[in-house]
């Protein structure tokens, strides 16, 4: 009877469909209707990163097995760094708008373009997303959100550009401005909205104001709370990308071989992390919280080494056994 029940259920969850990190790619293509689909798999309780493997079963199993997942802690000798400038990243601009949906786990861009080429392999742009807080930590650090910008090549395989997004709390200010602040100034700045950064890309030409939230992300979350409920979308204002885009190769990438952060966590994910920083206003920060919530995976052990659910399982069990074969406790 239990199994029956258990068999029902695999076969239940089955059928649906999981929005995720691969939403687009061939591991999750979109519906042809133009419905949004809303994901099945969460961020807590019997549907959280702690049970993803048994939510689909065997296709999310490496969820739970395997031995390079993400996110990750950015620490020294995990990660190399690829200067953005080694690499082709062209973004089409979206003068007509775009398609945001909330698929329930995050909100989403649909891009209408878009290439990454690197070490001889191109990759189409397919969306991007955005996690809160920050899936990857910066050398230990969680950020208030991170940018997921999703790609395939021709050979399926998934690139992805992470980008972590801080909160200015600095007060509104032009690019004029920001550009004519003092040089100590502007360092302190860089230091805190960037963080680790290429000493060699300190030009304040090819980069936009430190101090100003990034425009792009502006006009996306004016919208947001009109997707408020999972399964809506919207139509953006238009979008502009070449700034994020000239942001992000003027800065260095720290790249890894991960894996999608969401079920099925697929390994051999090529990630690039980028060591800039874009930025959004408390107001708007407050917006995007109000709907997406939660939705973070945990971060997972170093890439080579066991999957802790696989850590966690042997100790459960180890403790079983001690507690079996542990005297009865005296009766007091
Ligand atoms: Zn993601």
């Amino acid at each position: 009877m239990r199994s029956t029940l258990l068999a029902l259920a695999l076969a239940a969850s089955a059928t649906r469909v999981f929005a995720s990190c691969a939403h687009g790619t061939f591991l999750r293509p979109r519906a042809e209707n133009g419905t949004v689909e809303i994901a099945t798999f969460g961020y807590t309780g019997n549907i959280g990163p702690l049970n993803w493997a048994a939510l689909e079963a065997p296709v999310n199993s490496v969820c739970a097995t395997g031995t390079r997942q993400s996110p990750i802690d950015m620490v020294d000798g995990v990660f190399t760094l690829l200067q953005g400038s080694d690499i082709q990243l062209t973004v089409n601009d979206m003068p007509e708008g775009a398609d945001f949906e909330n698929l329930g786990t995050t909100v989403e861009v649909i891009t209408q373009g878009g290439t990454l080429q690197v070490a001889d392999k191109t990759f189409e742009l397919q969306q991007f997303h955005f996690h809160l807080p920050s899936e990857h930590l910066d050398a230990g650090t969680s950020q208030a959100m991170e940018m997921h910008m999703v790609f395939q090549s021709a050979a399926q395989e998934i690139a992805v550009i992470g980008v972590y997004i801080n909160v200015n709390d600095a007060p509104a200010a032009s690019a004029a401005a920001a550009a004519a602040a003092t040089t100590t100034k502007t360092k302190r700045s860089r230091s805190r909205i960037f963080g680790r950064q290429d000493p060699a890309s300190n030009n304040t030409a090819a980069a936009p104001a430190t101090t100003t939230p990034t425009a792009l992300l502006e006009t996306l979350f004016s919208t947001v709370d009109q997707i408020s409920t999972p399964g809506t979308k919207v139509k953006t204002p238009p979008l502009v990308m070449s700034e994020v885009v000239d942001f992000l190769k003027a800065n260095a990438f720290q790249i890894y071989s991960g894996s999608l952060t969401t079920p099925p966590c697929s390994e051999g994910v090529s990630w690039h992390v980028s060591t800039a920083r874009l930025s959004v206003t408390p107001t708007s920060f407050a917006k995007v919280r109000d709907v997406i919530g939660f939705n973070a995976r945990f971060p997972q052990n170093t890439p080579g080494q066991p999957n802790i659910l696989m850590l966690s399982a042997l100790g459960s069990a180890a403790a079983a056994v001690a507690a079996a074969a542990a005297p009865a406790a005296p009766v007091a």
